[in-house]
């Protein structure tokens, strides 16, 4: 009893309220105001809005708040069409009307570009779908008595949901039903239309082994229920044509491969394909789903394959090469190695515009130029920004 009313009187004592004026929304989905020399960071608020915060963390150069209270909202704001905005950690731009997100998500990542980058992108166009119902790929957890959900946006509580506006409408029963007291506490799902329209789910609880099939474009891919595969069909189909559009050659670098889809969608153009993954299991999808003889798979992170003597790149100069890494981005031997590499063609495909802008403005310093840039909706509701690039040589 006393250590809580202990912490509970500091807590009272350190509540700062600001009313401050939104300057813009940064990579991650927050707002950025300044406060006598700190910039503040505030989920939930847009640009342009005056706002009434509540400060949650105090540091030298910068702090956090909680919003309190719109004075002016913006006219992009609208109501949630989601009870648990918010709460749930699963989408965080539930305020923002459909429409003026993919504008936001072009000025964060131009910001982002610039700022980092040094890369200036006037036109930067975004590809979008469905706002709602599009997402195909869940991460679920589950509480004791089986009800399905997601973690808290603060915090890692769970949180029950009966029903998520962004996941695709074959979700819905897991939703409404909830899964077994005996479902293990975190499983993924997928859930797609099949060719005659269809609606098929796939559940990781149920079958935690399970393969799920998927047809994308013209090609059909097979992948772990529990492993990685990306989550909008109807945005992939959009990005990976204009990922490969234009690439041919002898040899092609799939690099970050996961279960290789662009490296499936590359064996038609090349005459060998090679897959570099550090997840082995997930590097035997690729396998199967490359379906050819002349390709090669290397189950390693790609900075050790390329430090390795006996590594792809000692026996062969690729015509091109496509990355695809984690949020961390490139790491600073694989940029060194991409700049020694001279590759005539290389995409960058990316889920982070800030480690994407560091990382370019280092391969861009080195032989390479930046000929194109696009940015693909693939996650309406939520800040999270997915882009590709195509680099050349610097003639
Ligand atoms: N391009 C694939 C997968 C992208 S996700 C697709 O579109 O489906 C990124 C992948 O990189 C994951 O499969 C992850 O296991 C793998 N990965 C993460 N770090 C890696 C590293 N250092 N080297 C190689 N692969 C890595």
């Amino acid at each position: 009893m006393g250590h809580s009313f202990f912490q509970s009187t500091i807590l009272v004592s350190t509540v700062v309220l600001l009313n401050l004026k939104i300057e813009k929304l940064v990579p991650g989905g927050e707002g950025l105001a300044r406060h006598e020399g700190r910039v503040v960071f505030i989920p939930g608020v847009l640009p342009g809005e005056q706002v009434r915060v509540e400060t949650t963390e105090m540091k030298k150069d910068f702090a956090r708040a909680e919003l309190r209270e719109i004075l002016e909202p913006s006219p992009d704001r609208i109501k949630p069409m989601c009870s648990l905005a918010g709460t749930c950690g699963g989408c965080d731009w539930l305020h923002i009307a459909p429409q003026a997100q993919a504008q936001l998500k072009v000025t964060v990542a131009q910001d982002a570009l610039r700022r980092i980058g040094g890369i200036d992108w006037p036109n930067l166009k975004i590809e979008t779908g469905l706002s709602f119902g599009y997402r195909n790929r869940l991460q679920l957890h589950t509480n004791p008595s089986g009800a399905v959900g997601f973690l808290e946006r603060k915090g890692h509580g769970f949180v029950p949901v009966k029903k998520c506006p962004v996941a695709h409408p074959a979700f819905a029963p897991l939703f409404e039903q909830g899964a077994s007291p005996k479902s293990p506490e975190r499983f993924h799902a997928f859930a797609c239309n099949d060719a005659g329209g269809k609606p098929q789910l796939w559940r990781g609880d149920e079958k935690p082994h399970a393969e799920a099939r998927v047809k994308v474009l013209d090609r059909e891919l097979v992948f772990p229920i529990n492993g990685f595969f990306q989550s909008n069909l109807e945005m992939l189909e959009q990005l990976v044509p204009y990922a490969i559009e234009g690439l041919s050659g002898d040899t092609v670098f799939d690099l970050y491969s996961g279960v290789g889809l662009f490296g499936s969608f590359l064996t038609p153009h090349f005459r060998r394909v090679v897959c570099v993954e550090s997840d082995h299991e997930t590097l035997a999808f690729a396998r199967r789903n490359l379906g050819v003889d002349d390709a090669a798979f290397v189950a390693e992170p790609v900075e050790d394959m390329i430090s390795d003597s006996d590594a792809p790149a000692s026996w062969e100069q690729p015509d091109a090469v496509i990355v695809d890494p984690p949020r961390e981005g490139l790491d600073v031997k694989v940029r060194a190695w991409l700049k020694r590499l001279s590759v005539s063609k290389l995409v960058y495909v990316s889920c982070n515009p800030v480690t994407m802008a560091r990382d370019m403005k280092d391969l861009l310093a080195g032989p390479y130029k930046l000929d194109d840039l696009r940015l693909f909706d693939f996650y309406p509701q939520t800040s999270h920004i997915e882009a590709v690039a195509k680099l050349s040589l610097k003639s």
